[in-house]
């Protein structure tokens, strides 16, 4: 398995060396408008992977024209052919799963035991909306004696879609098949840390179908290619994935052009786990649910809060499996944990390890550092433990696999801690008294909990944060939402009064 990963990535590379990587507009794949590219290298060993397409408003500006072209088209698409290039694009995923993971893994660092599953999420994400473009438009009947009233959904228009490093082909699928579901069209700008598989998912996309214009992909950073498009006039949405400074920033610049925004960004979620609960599945899912993904991943519970009475013998299974964590090449199949996204990045996690010890005087239980004859982005799986919730380590997001562990007495106690940062995405809490339980979702501030259970996605529930982790959800019905516009018609049943002005 190893040797195949690595014979697709040198066939694959070889290409992307000479190509480059494009702009897809208009169906036609461009460089961008000024000629300039940038470098893009991978973490595993910090070689050149591809030149990338310098995009900027001059091109954000050619493909917001070339996706508001396209809309009127592709929204009054009967639903059937749309449902039908919807199941195309997932079965062009299926058959090119293996070179996707591949590629994703070599350009983010994530561990291929965790894209070939992610490509193939990536597939179920446009079937799954496929089925629903039939329900896209339906809305509700609000009848009166008088007037009959009901509503319509209807595409809101051309959106931008603005994704993150971390798994950038499956979050991506997040955001676009409900947007081409719902009748809109889009314009992604993806990461510039892992920019490679997005223009070959849009390539395959056309390869199923797609009409032109219907799904742009423009490069570039977020400064430039990013702010463009979401103060782009023709862009009427931006669905966003990332870090919650930037959510903040996207809000300030749509706001002369009253864009509506999606915002999924950071967390810091707590698992937290009861004396009375399955000790065994806690903890399994406490270390997936951090360790798995690098820790790059925004639902990753990054604070263990573990009640006092258990915390000793819970603290030393964790030990040992987290010494035990496979860190190593992403592209072999038995890696666990592959370097974090760039050398920044990871110098950001080591510095955590710093803080942990010298300004936080929490205890280093494991890792810290970089693992040696690594040359890549690598750092070491890292465990702290007798953390307070203030302490900066059990107050930031450090996205990378770095985890706190807070002890606790009380279920008061625990919601306290749980709820002490600012953020609020998930929370995982494990327990086997389900009034506890119950008791303990509804008071911890997130969007999702999950009860005796890792993150498990069901695609038509809500997915989304509050307070600093996000405004609005998708998922199912909520991405039809937002992505379209509820217009209500009213119609009179007879000759109703109506008031006489100047009569
Ligand atoms: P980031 O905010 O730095 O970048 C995300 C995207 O925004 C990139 O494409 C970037 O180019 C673009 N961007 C940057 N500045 C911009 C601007 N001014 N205008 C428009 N676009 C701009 O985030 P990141 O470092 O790529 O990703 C990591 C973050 O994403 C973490 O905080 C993580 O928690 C978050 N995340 C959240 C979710 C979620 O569902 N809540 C999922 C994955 C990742």
């Amino acid at each position: 398995m190893y040797k195949k990963n690595q014979k697709i990535l040198k066939a694959a590379l070889s290409k992307l060396k000479t190509e480059g990587v494009q702009n897809l507009i208009n169906g036609e794949s461009v460089a961008a408008q000024s000629g300039e590219t940038f470098k893009n290298t991978s973490p595993v060993d910090n070689k050149f992977i591809a030149d990338i397409a310098k995009s900027d408003a001059a091109d954000m500006n050619i493909a917001a024209k070339a996706s508001a072209a396209a809309f009127n088209a592709w929204r009054d698409l009967p639903y059937k052919e749309k449902r039908d290039i919807l199941y195309a694009i997932a079965a062009e995923i299926e058959a090119n799963a293996d070179l996707i993971a591949v590629l994703e893994s070599y350009d983010t660092g994530q561990p291929i035991r965790f894209m070939k599953k992610a490509a193939i999420r990536g597939a179920a994400n446009f079937r799954y909306f496929a089925d629903k473009v039939i329900d896209a438009r339906n809305g509700l009947s609000t009848p009166d004696t008088k007037h009959l009233n009901f509503t319509v959904r209807q595409a809101i228009g051309p959106v931008g879609v603005i994704t993150p490093w971390n798994t950038p082909f499956m979050l991506s699928t997040w955001k676009i098949a409900p947007a081409l579901a719902s009748g809109c069209t889009v314009v992604h700008k993806p990461a510039e840390l892992s920019p490679v598989t997005a223009t070959l998912l849009c390539q395959l996309a056309h390869k199923a179908g797609l009409p032109k214009g219907v799904w742009n992909v423009v490069h570039g950073f977020g400064h430039t290619a990013g702010k463009a498009l979401t103060e782009h006039p023709a862009i009427k949405a931006i669905a966003f994935i990332g870090e919650t400074s930037t959510g903040s920033m996207i809000m300030q610049q749509g706001a002369p052009t009253l864009k509506r925004v999606h915002l999924e960004l950071g967390g810091q979620n707590p698992s937290i786990v009861f004396a009375d609960a399955d000790l065994d599945r806690a903890l399994d899912s406490t270390i997936f649910m951090k360790y798995s993904l690098n820790g790059e991943r925004c639902t990753s519970n990054s604070r263990l809060l573990i009640e006092k009475s258990v915390y000793k013998p819970f603290v030393e299974k964790l030990i040992a499996r987290v010494k035990n964590l496979k860190v190593g090449d992403p592209l072999d199949p038995a890696t666990e944990i592959g370097p974090m996204i760039g050398k920044t990045h990871q110098e950001k996690v080591l510095s955590y390890g710093k803080i942990g010890v010298k300004e936080d005087g929490a205890t280093l239980l494991v890792g810290s550092g970089k693992p040696k004859g690594l040359k890549g982005c690598y750092v070491n799986p890292t465990l702290f433990g007798d953390a307070t919730k203030d302490m900066r380590i059990s107050q930031e997001e450090v996205f990378g696999p770095f985890l706190t562990v807070i002890p606790f007495e009380t279920e008061e106690e625990a919601v306290e801690i749980a709820n002490s940062v600012n953020y609020g995405l998930t929370a995982y809490i494990w327990t086997k008294d389900s009034a506890k339980g119950h008791r303990m979702a509804l008071n911890v501030e997130s969007g999702m909990v999950w009860i005796n259970s890792q993150n498990v996605r069901h695609l038509p529930a809500p997915f989304g944060g509050v307070k600093n982790s996000g405004i609005g959800r998708d998922g199912g019905e909520y991405s039809f939402e937002f992505y379209m516009e509820t217009k209500n018609i009213s119609v009179a049943l007879g000759d109703h009064p109506i008031p006489k002005l100047g009569a």
